[in-house]
């Protein structure tokens, strides 16, 4: 008589700061599945189309095709239920029902990989990452160089003023900071002086 094992799944996290490399590691992992003729599907939040609406696409310019879930339950509904590997990139954009989705679709044999900042603008943990770690099977943390000193960047320093917990954007609107350059918040803005130049000293130097 056979025995049948079934497929146990697993919950792999991949945290930091912005600009540490996180979506390069989940399509590093998603790529290496692919070569193993694994069926993998990836999934982003339609909230962040900074760059493309069907791709995930990291700062460096590298690519892997994605669909776009408006919630996280979304991805249920979405799921080939052949698919063993299933990437979702910025976890940090999706409710607390991305902790149960996630555990349902692992519970159900699949390999689920997340991608996400783990801290937002004013340094405090990012729903549900904090959640989502607990309940990973293995995490990664990477970190990014601070923009300012050259130490390791743990932090995501927003540029621009707002007090909005979500602002999407890029290099623009963000900088990698160290535990010692971090200004939770909006950073003061430095004085510059332009001396007799005739610019707006009132204009924003961001
Ligand atoms: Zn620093």
């Amino acid at each position: 008589m056979d025995i049948v094992i079934p497929n146990s799944g697993w919950i792999e996290a991949i945290c930091g700061p912005m600009f540490s490399g996180k979506s390069e590691e989940l399509i590093r992992r998603l790529r290496r599945a692919i070569i193993a003729r694994k069926l993998v599907q990836v999934f982003k939040p339609a909230i962040d189309t900074r760059y493309s609406e069907s791709e995930i696409v990291t700062h460096a310019d590298v690519r892997m095709r994605s669909e776009a879930v408006s919630w996280a339950p979304e991805i249920l509904g979405r799921l080939d239920w052949r698919t063993e590997v299933i990437g979702i990139d910025e976890s940090n954009f999706f409710g607390s029902e991305l902790v149960e989705t996630a555990n349902q679709l692992a519970n159900c044999g699949k390999q689920v990989i997340v991608a996400g900042l783990d801290t937002d603008f004013l340094g405090r943990p990012f729903p549900p990452m904090p959640d989502l770690l607990a309940t990973a099977e293995s995490i990664t943390k990477t970190l990014a160089i601070c923009m300012r000193c050259g130490n390791p960047a743990k932090h995501t320093q927003r540029l621009v003023q707002s007090e909005e917990l979500i602002v999407i954007g890029s290099v623009e609107s963000y900088e990698a900071r160290c535990r010692l350059c971090f200004e939770p918040g909006v950073p003061r803005q430095e004085k510059l002086n332009f001396g007799s130049a005739g610019l707006d000293e009132t204009s924003e130097s961001v």
